[in-house]
Order: C-alpha cells, then sequence, then structure tokens
C-alpha cells in the first residue's frame, strides 16, 4: 500500500513535472518561432527611422515618436501611455545648407548642430578665419575685435581623414608612427593654444558672437572615413554647424594660405518655447503577483545628425518587438511585464531617472529590468550589476535561451554597478536588479555612436532579431521564476584610481527643465 502510494506518487510528480517542461518549452517556441516568422522589426525600423526620424529631447519628432509607439502598443492590445516628467527647450532643426562661394563654389557636406539658432531665410554669407595663436588672454581679447561679420574655425584641422586601421593596413610602419607622432605634436600645441585663449568649447563659441561673429564652424571627427559626431550648439544668437572633416580641412588651408575663403550658410531653425518631455510606457498586466515588475528597458530620444538609428532605435525596436512577441506567446504572465522608452537619456538619464523618482512602488516590485543601449549588434556581455546573488536567477534564466544565442555571451557575477552610461544605471542606483544586454560592437564608437552616419542601413535586423528572443525568453523566465529576487549588494572592490572601497552609487534627480542655459 505503502509502495503502490508513493509509486503513483512519483509518477504524478514526475508527468506534471514534464508537463511544466513541455509548457515551459512550448512559450519558448512560440517566442522563436514569431520571432523569426513574423518580425515586425524590418516594418518598424523603417517607420521609426526613416518616417519619424531623429528624436532629439524637446523636438516635435520626439513627441510624434512617443505617440506612434504608444499606438503601436494600443494596435497590438498592449495598454500604453506616455507619461510627462518634465519641459524642455524646444527646438525644431529646419534646412542645413552650406556652400563654398570663393575662391570657387562647392557644395559642403555639413549639417548645423543641435539647438543651434537660425540664419536669415535667406542665409549669410561670409569670410572664413581661423583662431589665432596667442600667448595668453589678453592677447586673444585684442585679437576678438578681428572675427566681426566672420565666420569663425574652432576645430583643429585632421592631419589626415583616413582612420588609423586604414594606416595600419597599408603604410608602412614608419610613415605610421611619424603621422601619429605629428598628429599628437599638433594636438598638444592646439591644446596648449586653447589653454592660452583661456577659454572653453562652452565660452569660446559665445565669446566669439559677442564679438560680432556671424557663425561657428565646427568640425569633430569620429574618427572613421567621412563621420563626425554630431552634438548641441552654445551659440544663443549665430548659427553653429559642423563641417566633414575634409570640407573643414580644405577651408582651413585655403584661410592659412591667404586664399579668403567664403561660406553661404543657410542654416534654418525654430525655436518653440517650452516642451513637454516623456516616458512611454506600456505593460502587460500579471495574473498572479501584478505588483511585481519584469521590466524591458531602451532609452527613446537620440540626437540628431543621423536618425538615432543604433542609439538607441535597435534597443528600441528590440524592446517593442519583445513586447509584441510576448503579447502573442505568453499574454498571460504570473509578474507585470512593463516596457520603458525613456526620453532624454543623452542629456543624463532623465526619463529614468524621473521614472525611478515618481514611482518608488514600481522599482520596489522590480523583479528584473533588462536594458539594450549599445548599438545593432548581437549581446555579447551581460554582468550581475553588482548583485551578490544574481547568477543564482540570472544563470537559470540564461540557461533557458538556444545555445547558438547564448554561446557568444560572456558573464560577470556579481559585477559591480554601473555609475551612468544608459538607463539601467538610474535603477541599480535605488537597488533594483537591472541588467544591461551589451552588444558587439559593429564599430558602433566611431561610427554610429552620435554621428551623422547613425542611419538605418547600419541596422544588421538578424543580430536584432536574436536580441528580440534573448529580451523575450529573459522576460518570461524572469516573470515565472518562483521566487522574488535577491538584490543582496556584493561587497564592491577597492578602486584602482582612488584605492579606497567603492561605493554603491546614489539615486540621482532628473532635470526636469532642460535646455534653459
Ligand atoms: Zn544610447
Amino acid at each position: 500500500m505503502i509502495k503502490k502510494t508513493s509509486f503513483l506518487l512519483t509518477m504524478l510528480l514526475v508527468s506534471s513535472m514534464s508537463i511544466l517542461a513541455q509548457d515551459k518549452d512550448a512559450v519558448i517556441e512560440a517566442i522563436i518561432q514569431e520571432a523569426n516568422e513574423n518580425s515586425q522589426l524590418e516594418t518598424l525600423g523603417h517607420q521609426l527611422m526613416d518616417g519619424i526620424g531623429p528624436r532629439l529631447v524637446g523636438t516635435p519628432q520626439m513627441k510624434k515618436a512617443h505617440d506612434w509607439a504608444a499606438a503601436k502598443y494600443e494596435s497590438w492590445g498592449i495598454p500604453a501611455r506616455n507619461e510627462q516628467w518634465g519641459e524642455w527647450k524646444g527646438w525644431e532643426r529646419g534646412i542645413s545648407h552650406i556652400d563654398m562661394v570663393h575662391p570657387r563654389v562647392q557644395s559642403l557636406r555639413g549639417t548645423q548642430l543641435a539647438w543651434s539658432p537660425s540664419t536669415p531665410k535667406k542665409g549669410v554669407t561670409a569670410e572664413l578665419v581661423v583662431l589665432p595663436t596667442v600667448s595668453d588672454s589678453m592677447e586673444f581679447k585684442n585679437w576678438l575685435p578681428n572675427v566681426k561679420g566672420k565666420l569663425v574655425m574652432i576645430s583643429m584641422p585632421q592631419p589626415t581623414g583616413r582612420p588609423d586601421y586604414n594606416w595600419e593596413e597599408f603604410a608602412t610602419e614608419k610613415s605610421f608612427e611619424k603621422m601619429k607622432d605629428e598628429r599628437e605634436e599638433q594636438s598638444k600645441a592646439w591644446d596648449q593654444n586653447m589653454g592660452n585663449i583661456g577659454l572653453n568649447r562652452r565660452s569660446l563659441p559665445i565669446a566669439l558672437e559677442e564679438a560680432g561673429a556671424v557663425g561657428i564652424v565646427a568640425s569633430y571627427w569620429s574618427n572613421g572615413f567621412g563621420v563626425n559626431k554630431i552634438f548641441g550648439a552654445y551659440t544663443k544668437e549665430v548659427p553653429t554647424i559642423d563641417l566633414e572633416l575634409e570640407d573643414y580641412g580644405m577651408l582651413y588651408r585655403l584661410v592659412e594660405s591667404g586664399q579668403k575663403p567664403q561660406l553661404h550658410v543657410v542654416a534654418e531653425s525654430k525655436e518653440l518655447g517650452k516642451m513637454p518631455t516623456f516616458n512611454t510606457i506600456a505593460e502587460i498586466k500579471g495574473s498572479e503577483k501584478p505588483d511585481e515588475y519584469v521590466i524591458l528597458s531602451a532609452h527613446f530620444d537620440s540626437w540628431d545628425g543621423g536618425t538615432g538609428a543604433t542609439d538607441n532605435g535597435t534597443g528600441t525596436l528590440v524592446m517593442m518587438e519583445a513586447m509584441r512577441i510576448l503579447k502573442k506567446a505568453y499574454p498571460n504572465p504570473k509578474r507585470t511585464i512593463l516596457v520603458g522608452h525613456w526620453g532624454s537619456e543623452e542629456q543624463g538619464l532623465n526619463g529614468s531617472r524621473a521614472f525611478v523618482e515618481d514611482n518608488p512602488e514600481i522599482v520596489e516590485g522590480v523583479q528584473a529590468l533588462f536594458n539594450q543601449d549599445n548599438g545593432t549588434g548581437r549581446v555579447v556581455r551581460i554582468s550581475g550589476g553588482g548583485f551578490l546573488n544574481a547568477y543564482d536567477y540570472l544563470g537559470k534564466w540564461l540557461h533557458e535561451v538556444p545555445t547558438e544565442i547564448t554561446d557568444e555571451i560572456e558573464t560577470t557575477f556579481p559585477g559591480t554597478p554601473a555609475r551612468g552610461g544608459s538607463d539601467y544605471a538610474s535603477f541599480q542606483a535605488a537597488g533594483a536588479p537591472a541588467f544591461s544586454l551589451s552588444s558587439l560592437n559593429w564599430s558602433y564608437w566611431n561610427y554610429t555612436w552620435h554621428t551623422n552616419r547613425d542611419t538605418y542601413d547600419k541596422i544588421i535586423f538578424d543580430d536584432v532579431r536574436n536580441n528580440a528572443i534573448l529580451t523575450a525568453i529573459l522576460a518570461y523566465m524572469a516573470s515565472e521564476h518562483p521566487e522574488k529576487t535577491s538584490r543582496e549588494k556584493a561587497v564592491l572592490p577597492i578602486s584602482n584610481r582612488t584605492g579606497e572601497q567603492l561605493e554603491w552609487p546614489e539615486p540621482r534627480s532628473p532635470e526636469r527643465n532642460g535646455g534653459q542655459n
């Protein structure tokens, strides 16, 4: 009798376990199948990057993107909302068109920086000047009146437009070394002169416009062929433009050889007063533990020299697609699955910091957060973020992901918490188990990050699909996990830099009234 019961019990246990395993496999299989056979990534990517375009904080496109994302979620049956958390200086980019008109005519490749003041509709035509070599700030002040009515070139001209990897491949060792030595010397001399001038990258453009310059011409090379980083302008009245490396270099040489080159610059833009800033939040409510959260996280904003395709269009696509797939393959999650598309990450994690500050109960209920924000590549690194027991659960969840996806992933446990970099840091600072899904490089730092080349053509859709599957399975496993995850913090190591023990970062408040100077 006893024997029989125990046999039956064993049978029951075995069969219920195998049903569980089967269900689990069925959900994971459904996730993979939906991702591969009904992918929406290309369509979403086209609509967001090509149709809406870049998503600079405070621009109408940013608002348009939030509305588009919320409508997408609603169309998939996932309730969504745009939560306002602050305001930012409103601005809209218009036409940038830059031509050299003397000593000959050539159309140039360049654009105004974000928040650049507008030229008149007809543009400005003016001669270029370069900064003088001075021995002190007084000498610079005496020179300043020379900029009246001129366009001023404020960046060091690069000695070569070939990236170092190209030199390394083709140059003789001797000439490669020589180029690097000369470049280093030139950079040192440039920095020394800037020190003598006594102004920095913020105060110099303002001093120049106050002295009557009609525009600032810069060039921020990103160390790749034809690629520049495009950030924000500091001028308040006159436009600031960025020119590609060789257009800038050519003009610089013409100024130095006394040819007095002139540009015609049309850089139109509109100031729009204060604009509200948002996070787009969508969620699939948990059926058993609605107050515990698995959060999918990616910032939604971008710089606007390109279309923000890999920073962070691809992270955005991963999270949207994972949510869409989860709604189909796992419509009744145990815990709430929430996606956050944060605003104004680029100016200091502002959207996610606001969310953390405004929603302490959600932060308290975080089971796990997965953030992706370093380009289009397959995820290859995951760190435990300094959570002592992260391996116990994260390791288990990763085990359920197909090995063809996890094979390349290097994990670090317990790791250390981030001090910035992307939005997971906002949650880690508040003690919530938040993790970064870190991508393979795909020349991110040189070619797409904050550049004029961060566009749709750089997206590697197979890698993004891979990441959507990974994220959806991790979210599913985190939602089903039997216990609430541990957020016990590891003892942090001694800093190599200061020799003192590292401390856990503190939550920081967002900038809720940005761009007001
Ligand atoms: Zn980013």
